[in-house]
């Protein structure tokens, strides 16, 4: 099934001037990107997108980390876009992520992770709406040229 994904590079990714490797390996995986922009991220979005972690006694890192500095959000739309793009960013700490994974070829530590993806349909709703301004920040387009 066709569906659309969030995926952000977060400050780290960008301070270690990955952001073009990373959009990269979606791109050379064929995924269409349908959404793309820089921004800061303020206490109240962090409290809304990982407000599920908020009595975790790691939450105050997950925000001070996650407003360090501009993130990257990116859309995709792709087949099982979902789970394709999970597997491509590997498990949540990076000592346990596939061999080849952004996180196990990029990422530190499970502090230090580089990169959030949505993980269901459902959530990617929700979360495109909270990143992206869905009528004019998103784009319907054929690509027209092979890759
Ligand atoms: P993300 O939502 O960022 O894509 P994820 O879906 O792999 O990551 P979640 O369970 O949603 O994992 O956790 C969200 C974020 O909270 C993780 O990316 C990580 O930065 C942080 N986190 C989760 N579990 C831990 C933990 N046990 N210790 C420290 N940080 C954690
Ligand atoms: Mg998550």
């Amino acid at each position: 099934m066709i569906q659309k994904t969030l995926i952000l590079l977060k400050p780290d990714a960008v301070q270690k001037n990955l952001i073009g490797q990373i959009i990269g390996r979606f791109e050379t995986k064929g995924l269409k990107v349908i959404g793309l922009k820089m921004m800061n991220l303020d206490d109240k979005l962090i409290n809304e997108h990982y407000g599920f972690l908020a009595d975790k006694p790691f939450f105050p890192k997950i925000v001070s980390y996650m407003t360090a500095g501009p993130v990257v959000a990116l859309a995709i739309e792709w087949e099982d876009s979902v789970a394709t793009i999970r597997q491509l960013v590997g498990a949540t700490n990076p000592i346990e992520a596939t061999p080849g994974s952004i996180r196990a070829d990029y990422a530190k530590n499970i502090d230090n992770n580089i990169i959030h993806a949505s993980d269901s349909p459902e959530t990617a709703e929700i979360e495109l709406n909270r990143f992206f301004n869905v009528s004019t920040e998103l784009f319907d387009y054929t690509r027209t040229l092979a890759n």
